[in-house]
């Protein structure tokens, strides 16, 4: 190694132990180990912390001042940074404007090319751009859709209005709301819905205002009555949305239906922009080709005066084919798009960039990936680093881990039992090493002939959502079923889109983030909280309420958050500790309370598996036993659900259900983040479930789950329109011999 490797001594941030590491420049360094070992503590709260600091030092004082003070992270020396960029996998999310062209900037080049030479000429290349006014539909304002309240989520037709048919929250029975409807004399309130008469319809949803009067106790009441749906679109759809809520928001989705508008299409554009086209393709209808059919169309443009553009618009959506994103259109909306899909969208943005020397940080990026096309991800890597930046990538995935130049294995375990560079070197090095990575390197799992019989099937009739090509499948109850095919293909289509709503008794467990206060953590969360609190009061004689963040027991200074919390515009948030409590949350008098020896503090700073050595408390132990069980041991009580990966929320709440019977659990990519000692344990809970009696239904690619799976749906051939079917139903040993299934292939492979 050279004098220009990136240099950490005694780090130690979270759980690491005084590491000490050298990371290649230009190069591509890997970091793996199992889930909670300290991987993200040394890239992210460490490495990239220390990056965004030292760039912030760069900025004049007046702007200095003006940004919040990123402390130091927990280290001796890190020397030889430069400006880190983190590409993870947080959602795109963005609003109904955000699109894939939008985002890329490749719909920006699409409007210059049809500004240039599509035909007839209309000018300026606003006019292609529906979010300005030049080029946006006047009907709906560029959105492509129209929103509108639906009848049939507003309405519970089998019920009169006395018995609450009304179901949006306003109308509640005896609410003033719904007595204007009651009073105005123009229903029967004891009669369904179902049986009102076309005359009685128009009342009730299209009612112009009027006036009525109706006596009650305190004397007469004057009030309006308005049909159902003038009144609620007045209310809550023509008005400044910045003025409602969240809440209230979030409510009112719910009884909204969208629809594609009218005069536009969908597209979002106006008559002038579509008018115009090349080739014989509007810019709307280019939009909405898949990237493969798109790059097709430009490539036949034979125009010398469009050459320079067209080259520039054929590099980056090959970008976007070469990371296995070819069954994209651009006007997919990025807020539809999954945490995987994200990461390689902004992967293809610092692609096309031209910096270097700059140090890109991946979380995962192979999530959502199958097997088949990690080497694309992997080629895009390799251009990153070759283009002279040092790429550093927290993975678990195998082929992945095989390209690094670099390998840095955290371990050996998690938590307080982790936080130690346990390997570094080369792939070779990594499979004679004696780590948990390089064992489970090593060894092939079995493919799964004892599989479970059936008790019953679920079936999914003809769906044609998305890409389906009407679907008939049926999955089987009271087993484990995995349901794989390459990114694209219709899995999440056929699950989310088709099969749930029909089973709304299902419980979905995603990767979502869990609890909506600041203050959730473990404790709060499972509830075992309110008896530590209730264990404190009885053994000190006082209040159990003076133990809980919301009392006046809480540092006032933070209101028992501990940390300092500071809002940026554009960026995370940056947390400080509370300089007051230095973190303990509690007033220095609760903090005399002790329960055997440890303050209520000391508690809530203890992993998972130190609480189970420290109560007997039965009902707590289960509890606790059960975040272990789900690999949650080495979270400390307290730490902020804010601070769990996507992973480490599927399993806690996966922890709440392992008690239950008789359920359909439905799971996506439920190994994303986990290493592959962590998959068998999350295979054991899974069996766990079915043992117990339950179906669970999960989304995923790794092999080591769909070698232990009882029944497997493969979807395919490939992604987009090439997708869409079922290609394989049927046993692990059924999959490795099925010759036209992609995943079979890599299954055998697998095999060795
Ligand atoms: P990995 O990235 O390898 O999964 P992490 O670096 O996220 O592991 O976590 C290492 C340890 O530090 C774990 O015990 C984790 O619970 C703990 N930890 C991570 N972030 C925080 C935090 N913000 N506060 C307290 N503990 C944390
Ligand atoms: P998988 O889960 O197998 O990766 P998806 O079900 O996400 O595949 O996608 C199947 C097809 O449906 C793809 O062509 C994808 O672009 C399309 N698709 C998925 N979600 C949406 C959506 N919200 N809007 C439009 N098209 C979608
Ligand atoms: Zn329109
Ligand atoms: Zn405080």
């Amino acid at each position: 190694m050279n004098g220009y490797d990136i240099v950490i001594e005694g780090a130690r941030e979270n759980n690491l132990k005084n590491v000490n590491v050298r990371i290649p420049k230009q190069k591509i360094t890997i970091f793996t180990g199992v889930s909670g070992s300290g991987k993200s503590s040394l890239v992210f709260d460490t490495i990239s912390a220390e990056a965004q600091r030292q760039l912030n030092e760069t900025f004049s004082a007046f702007v200095r001042n003006r940004l919040p003070r990123i402390s130091q992270p927990d280290t001796d020396l890190i020397e030889n940074l430069s400006t880190a960029v983190v590409i993870d996998q947080k959602r795109l999310g963005g609003n109904s404007r955000s699109t894939v062209g939008t985002i890329t900037d490749i719909y920006a080049m699409l409007r210059l090319l049809f500004s240039r030479i599509g035909k007839p000429l209309v000018g300026s290349s606003h006019v292609f751009s529906f979010n300005e006014p030049a080029g946006m539909c006047p009907e709906c304002s560029g959105v492509g859709q129209v929103v509108q309240f639906s009848v049939d989520k507003l309405l519970d037709k089998s019920k009169s209005l006395n018995d609450g048919a009304i179901l949006f929250p306003v109308f509640k029975v005896g609410s003033w709301y719904l007595n204007t409807y009651t009073h105005s004399g123009l229903f029967d309130n004891d009669k369904r819905l179902a049986d009102y008469t076309p005359a009685e319809w128009d009342a009730l949803l299209n009612g112009k205002e009027s006036k009525i009067v109706y006596r009650s106790i305190g004397g007469d009441i004057e009030s309006n009555y308005e049909g159902l749906l003038p009144k609620l679109t007045r209310l809550y759809v023509k008005r400044d949305i910045s003025e409602i809520s969240d809440a209230k928001r979030e409510t009112v989705e719910r009884f909204l239906s969208y629809s594609e508008c009218n005069l536009c299409g969908g597209s979002r554009l106006n008559q002038a922009a579509l008018g115009c086209r090349i080739n014989g393709y509007n810019i709307a209808e280019c939009a909405a080709m898949e990237i493969g059919e798109l790059i097709r169309m430009i490539e036949a443009i034979r125009d010398p005066v469009a050459g320079p553009m067209i080259g520039g618009i054929l590099t980056r959506l090959n970008h976007l084919v070469s990371i296995g994103l070819d069954y994209l259109s651009l006007d997919r909306q990025t807020a539809t798009l999954s945490g995987g899909e994200s990461q390689r969208i902004k992967m293809v943005r610092h692609l096309s960039s031209s910096l270097t020397g700059m140090i890109y940080i991946f979380d995962e990026p192979s999530v959502g990936l199958h097997p088949r096309d990690v080497h694309r991800l992997n080629g895009m890597l390799r251009q990153l680093r070759d283009k002279g930046n040092t790429v550093l990538v927290v993975e678990h995935d195998r082929e992945v881990i095989e390209i690094a130049d670099y390998i840095i294995d955290v371990g050996p375990l998690a938590g307080t039992r982790g936080g130690e560079i346990v390997y570094e070197g080369d792939f070779a090095g990594l499979l004679r090493a004696d780590t948990p990575t390089g064992r489970h390197l090593k060894q092939s799992l079995p493919l799964k002939t004892s599989t479970r019989t059936p008790t019953d099937w679920m079936t999914v009739t003809s769906a044609r959502l998305h890409n389906l090509k009407d679907v008939t499948v049926d999955i089987p109850v009271g087993v484990l079923t995995v349901v794989t095919g390459v990114a694209g293909s219709g899995k999440s289509t056929l699950i989310n889109g088709a099969f749930l709503p029909s089973h709304p008794e299902a419980i979905v467990i995603d990767q979502s983030a869990v609890g909506t206060s600041i203050r959730s953590n473990p404790a709060t969360y499972t509830g075992m909280m309110d008896e530590i609190r209730r264990l404190f009061a009885a053994s000190n004689k006082v209040s159990a309420s003076l133990f809980s963040f919301n009392s006046k027991g809480a540092c006032s200074n933070c209101q028992g958050l501990g940390m300092i919390y500071t809002d940026l515009a554009f960026l995370e948030p940056i947390r400080t500790i509370c300089e007051s409590c230095e973190g303990r949350r509690f007033s220095d008098e609760v903090l005399e309370y002790k329960l055997n020896g440890k303050s209520i503090s000391d508690i809530l700073a203890m992993t998972v598996r130190e609480a189970l050595e420290f109560f007997s408390r039965k009902e707590l132990l289960r509890q606790l036993q059960t975040l272990e069980d789900v690999g949650l041991g080495y979270v400390t009580l307290g730490q902020p659900l804010s601070t769990l990966s996507g992973g480490e929320c599927q399993r806690i709440k996966l922890a709440g259900e392992l008690h239950k019977e008789g359920n359909l659990y439905v799971m996506d990519e439920p190994t994303t983040g986990l290493h592959m000692y962590d998959i068998s344990r999350l295979m054991d809970i899974m069996n766990r479930l079915v043992d117990g009696g339950n179906t669970v239904v999960v989304i995923e690619h790794n092999m080591d789950v769909i070698k232990r799976a009882d029944w497997i749906i493969d979807m395919g051939p490939e992604g987009g329109h090439q997708g869409g079917r079922i290609v394989f139903e049927g046993t692990p040993v059924q999959l490795a011999a099925a010759e036209h299934s992609i995943t079979g292939a890599y299954l055998r492979k697998s095999e060795g």
